[in-house]
């Protein structure tokens, strides 16, 4: 078998940079290989389900720019991203109720450029950044690149919790730390599922301003909602002390790599200049392929139509696990976007199930993923986006065979408590 390590690796390594011990493969990254096999049910990565997307519309798209605007498309563009595109994108946020110019939009290479990019210009090595507790892996990985300190903060099924919040801030500034950010994903949370209402959107923002803590918002799946209209940007109520993330990436493809930030003036040129530093421009192409599709075609019964995807496959999930999953389990209803969480057990340590479950032709991401700290040992995300619903129901019934397994195991080894 060939190994994953390159030849000479052992001494390669004495001449990295320091910043090089911190370049770290996600857990998600390797699980991915085995998830991929077709006969494999993934519940384990978040891609976006593209049957959804007519490729003919897209094809026809692409054509047309190279042919009628090639000499544009395939050159240089400006490093704060292309005017019109950014222009659409405010029509965009509107339906999120955020009023914005398309001079405060800095385009990115997906949003995930856009964490690095914030990420690099806020945090020195030591600096804290909040998070929710679980929270996106892909942000985790940024953040310990750059040796921030996250510090997790509780949830419950409204998402992040206030009054940890007060607490934590208070716990950290007695320790003479700097709390540079917090980073929310206040819609269909990745990876719970969670949506916050409005009232605690309002108070966590009053709590941020009076700290002087800036909001990072990370909104990937905002317009993915299934169940009724979601509430308003965060961004929408506050324009000074919010830094918005928004993308292309589940509305329309991933591939085209195109994200955003809608950030206050005084970021917007750090950001412009961090951004020319990493890619000069984000690609023109890919910038003018999403706004000729945004001008040309239905985009909006587009993303009703993944909605429409998304939400069968919701119902497939949460009527699987109804069915199948043990009564000592527990698992959010996520009302948009793609992910359920589920808690299990506290003696259950998910990732040691990863095996058995693939062995069952089944695979789902480890709880301790979504932790900066090791925490979530018995929790795992599911995710519903790319099965078909068949497929789901015989995903959840045969990891709900593994886990009531593991469960009955467990009992069976802990000597039970007798009552006399
Ligand atoms: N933020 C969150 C919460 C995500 O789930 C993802 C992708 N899974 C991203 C950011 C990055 O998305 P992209 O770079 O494709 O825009």
């Amino acid at each position: 078998m060939s190994s994953i390590v390159p030849k000479n690796e052992g001494k390669l390594t004495a001449r990295y940079a320091s910043r090089a011990a911190l370049m770290l493969p996600s857990e998600i990254r390797s699980l991915f290989a085995v998830a991929s096999r077709p006969e494999i049910v993934s519940l384990a990565g978040g891609m976006p389900n593209l049957s959804a997307l007519p490729m003919d519309v897209m094809a026809s798209v692409v054509q047309k720019l190279v042919l009628e605007n090639g000499t544009e498309a395939l050159q240089y563009g400006s490093g704060q991203g292309h005017p019109k595109l950014r222009e659409q994108i405010c029509e965009i946020m509107a339906l999120e109720g955020i009023r914005a110019k398309g001079d405060d939009i800095v385009v990115t290479t997906g949003s995930q450029q856009a964490l690095d990019l914030i990420t690099r210009i806020f945090i020195d090595p030591g600096d804290v950044i909040l998070a929710e507790a679980p929270s996106y892996v892909g942000a985790l990985g940024v953040f310990a690149q750059y040796q921030a300190n996250v510090v997790h903060i509780a949830m419950d099924d409204k998402g992040l919790i206030p009054e940890a919040l007060r607490d934590a801030i208070k716990t950290v500034r007695e320790a003479k730390r700097k709390i540079k950010f917090i980073y929310l994903i206040p819609n269909f949370q990745n990876p719970s599922g969670v949506t916050m209402p409005a009232s605690r959107r309002t108070e966590i923002l009053e709590i941020c301003r009076e700290s002087e803590i800036f909001v990072v918002e990370d909104n990937p799946y905002g317009l993915l909602g299934f169940d009724g209209p979601t509430p308003n940007a965060m961004r929408s109520e506050d324009s000074e002390n919010v830094i918005y993330l928004g993308s292309f990436s589940k509305t329309i493809a991933p591939g085209l790599r195109v994200g955003w930030a809608l950030v206050p003036q005084a970021v917007k040129e750090k950001l412009v200049i961090a951004n020319e530093s990493s890619v000069l421009c984000p690609s023109n192409f890919a910038q003018l392929t999403i706004s000729g599709y945004l001008a040309n075609e239905p985009w909006r019964d587009q993303i009703a139509s993944f909605c429409d995807l998304y939400r069968d496959r919701r119902d497939a999930m949460l009527e699987s696990l109804d069915e199948f999953f043990p009564a000592s389990a527990t698992w959010t209803r996520p009302k948009g976007g793609f992910y359920v969480w589920v808690t299990l057990p506290p003696e259950i340590d998910t990732k040691v199930l990863v095996p058995r479950a693939i062995a069952a032709k089944v695979a789902y991401v480890p709880g301790t993923a979504f932790y900066a700290d090791g925490f979530g040992s018995w929790q795992m995300r599911l995710s519903y986006c790319h099965p078909t619903p068949e497929r789901i129901r015989q995903g959840v019934k045969a990891l709900a065979g593994v886990v009531k397994e593991e469960i009955d195991r467990r009992s069976n080894e802990t000597p039970k408590l007798t009552v006399r």
